[in-house]
């Protein structure tokens, strides 16, 4: 474990802050210097040296008794003059993203309370760096067992809830190999997959009580452009083809057949035209009319 860089008496001088550790370059001497911070082990170095050291791949961290692995892609500007606040506020903002459950979530401001507390212990343990490897496990556990849940909780909307989908499947996977390394496998643990719906479901060790049970909410109704208003003919049936002696010329006619033109279009615009009145009431619609202007 290294301890993230601190600003101790050495280098209370602030000129100090402007010289790269690694390759001793001076801001004074070149001011478009940039310097960078890798959130593994926030060790401070100029823009040239991690370019020069960490362009071919992963290397380990240039800054003696630091043996951490850093990535190139990790480097970032330090946002926060002190590296411990910086530190702090990455664990958190990491820590938030897990466990981001709501008063709204809990039967009581007590149940939220406890599971505030178990939060603020778990980011405190990795801010500290009291139990990591225990705390990093929970960390996963949790991020693990929620992900299952919302995977669920997704596919009740789906129309075959048996077929899980890949990234559900993968996380069931994974959640199940996790209890078989717990020693656990009776299965004494909620399946993620047995009870859709429920809002409790966690890995063991990290279970917190006076959640509100997730109620899916009803299914959507299929969407009617016509809002309840039948499209279908109330007054009438359209036959496929009607024995009518000037009708069968028409349609032996090869002017029509010619066009592609198909007669039952006619029927049915023939026979709307006729009875589009029925059931329309002009004096209810003047009524209603009067009515909206005084
Ligand atoms: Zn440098
Ligand atoms: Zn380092």
């Amino acid at each position: 474990m290294s301890k993230p860089a601190a600003r101790g008496p050495s280098n209370a001088n602030s000129k100090d802050g402007e010289i790269c550790p690694v390759c001793k370059s001076s801001r004074y001497l070149n001011k478009h210097m940039k310097f960078l911070i890798n959130p593994e082990c926030y060790h401070k170095m100029c823009e040239s040296c991690v370019d020069r050291i960490f362009s071919h791949g992963p290397a380990p961290c240039p800054i003696a008794g630091c043996k951490r692995t850093l990535r190139k892609v990790k480097f970032r500007e330090q946002r926060f003059e002190d590296l411990k606040v910086e530190r702090e506020v990455d664990i958190r903002r990491r820590v938030a993203a897990v466990f981001d459950k709501t008063e709204d979530d809990f039967e009581t401001l007590r149940d939220y309370n406890d599971y505030l507390e178990t939060v603020e212990e778990i980011t405190w343990n990795l801010i500290l760096k009291i139990d990591v490897e225990a705390t990093e496990k929970k960390l996963r556990q949790y991020e693990a067992a929620q992900k299952a849940e919302r995977n669920i909780q997704a596919q009740t909307y789906q129309p075959d809830p048996s077929l899980p989908s890949d990234t559900a499947q993968v996380v069931l996977k994974k959640s199940a190999a996790q209890r078989r390394a717990q020693g656990n496998p009776t299965g004494n643990t909620p399946d993620p997959a047995s009870g859709a719906g429920n809002g409790q479901q966690t890995e063991p060790g990290l279970r917190f009580k006076g959640l509100k049970k997730y109620v899916p909410p009803p299914p959507e109704a299929p969407f009617d452009p016509f809002d309840g208003w039948a499209i279908e003919p109330q007054y009438y049936v359209t036959q496929n083809d009607y024995d009518v002696e000037w009708l069968t010329r028409a349609i032996n006619d090869p002017l029509h057949i010619g066009g592609g033109y198909d007669m039952r279009d006619f029927y049915s615009w023939a026979l709307c035209d006729a009875f589009s009145g029925f059931g329309v009431f002009v004096e209810d619609g003047k009524d209603v009319e009067m009515a909206d202007v005084f």
